[in-house]
């Protein structure tokens, strides 16, 4: 018998991430899933072997640790390291693993020479530019420095450069886009003239669906393989439809009770019932990253029906008005994100209760025990 720690399950739609990368593919030349951060909370083995079998060829992890485990899961892969080695454990993985990471700096460039001659192997890299977002990179006007000090390497190999944009999915700031986009032409010309063979990478989900322009070689989605539309919210919102919800959260109705007019409900007393009303008990709370910034906000989905958080959440507890939904019971299923029918929690909705972005509801609720369906 498997002893969990809380009630809360993460259930992965696995097809609906097939299904989304299927979409992306109708609008990109050559996507490499991004699957950071455990494929952004979904599992990375399990998105990786699900992408793989979709065809996907290229992936991208974050940390060096993660494209190794990436690089297990899926051994015939390209695989990236988006974040790019760190320490002399990263330097040696890279090498051993045949690992492409993204290089910013010439630091990089040289103990990664050290340790592949070490390994007696070569290995490649992409370069990374920081064209806007003051992140990690060489900057544009270092593009010829890189391309000398590459020259003197014999184990290190440049196949991609790559940068990233900032706003790409605001369309109230496409001239910023515009921007890193020229810089980055600009990079890629100073590196072709040096002779170097590098594909280019720009786009992320947002320039995949508002930008084709800026598709070069190679795309980098994220938040649209997981279902979310980058431009929700905003006049472009048409542009990222069509991508289905891969990740729906539920717990269990602990117990339900019928308080007076008067009684204040959990702590700090910021919800008090204005009438009788039949109140849940839902065994999930912030230490599920059920974020303690949903009290009073929030709606849950119980047999189909919205129902309001009521008060704070709690560590492990969270109560909600039942007062709509006669035929709940205890042990019923409650969904916090997802569920079935009209009114079913999208994650857009529940970030914008949290203030939050869908990014975020992932990464943290994906924490939660797994399951896959
Ligand atoms: N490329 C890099 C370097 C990233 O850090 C990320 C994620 O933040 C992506 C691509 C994917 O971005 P998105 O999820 O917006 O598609």
């Amino acid at each position: 018998m498997t002893i969990w720690y809380n009630h809360v399950r993460t259930h992965i739609r696995l097809q609906a991430l097939v299904d989304n990368y299927r979409l992306i593919r109708t609008r990109a030349t050559d996507p490499a899933p991004v699957i950071k951060s455990d494929a952004y909370g979904h599992g990375l083995p399990e998105a990786a072997g699900a992408l793989f079998a979709a065809g996907a060829r290229t992936m991208a992890a974050g940390t060096v640790g993660e494209a190794a485990v990436l690089k297990d899961t899926v051994p015939e892969a390209e695989v990236i390291s988006l974040l790019g080695p760190l320490d002399a454990e990263d330097y040696a993985c890279v090498c051993e693993r045949d690992i492409v990471a993204f290089v910013g700096s010439t630091e990089q460039l040289l103990l990664l020479e050290e340790a592949a001659s070490h390994a007696g192997t070569t290995v490649r890299v992409a370069l990374k530019f920081d064209t806007g977002m003051a992140r990690l990179g060489f900057a544009p006007d270092e593009a010829a420095g890189v391309a000398d000090t590459l020259d003197g390497l014999e184990h290190v190999r440049a196949t991609m450069a790559c940068s990233h944009l900032a706003t790409a999915d605001d369309p109230g700031q496409v001239e910023y886009v515009r921007e890193q986009g020229d810089r980055f032409a600009r990079i890629l010309k100073t590196l072709h003239a040096r002779g170097l063979d590098v594909r280019a990478s720009l786009a992320n989900s947002g320039a995949i669906f508002g930008h084709p322009d800026l598709h070069h070689d190679l795309q980098r989605p994220g938040i649209a393989l997981y279902g979310g539309n980058p431009f929700h919210g905003t006049p472009w919102e048409e542009k990222g439809l069509g991508l289905k919800p891969t990740m729906q959260v539920s717990s269990r109705l602990m117990q339900i009770r019928t308080i007076p007019a008067g009684q204040s409900v959990s702590y700090g007393r910021t919800f008090t019932a204005p009438a009788e009303i039949r109140v849940g008990i839902v065994a999930v709370g912030y230490a599920d990253n059920y974020s303690r910034g949903l009290s009073g906000k929030a709606r849950m989905l119980l047999h189909g029906k919205r129902v309001p958080v009521l008060g704070r959440v709690c560590m492990q507890l969270t109560a909600v008005d039942l007062t709509g939904v006669p035929e709940a019971a205890a042990g019923d299923e409650i969904f916090m994100l997802g569920g079935e029918g009209p009114f079913a929690i999208s994650a857009d909705e529940l970030a914008g209760w949290w203030g939050t972005i869908t990014y975020e509801v992932f990464c943290l609720l994906g924490q939660n025990p797994r399951e896959y369906v």
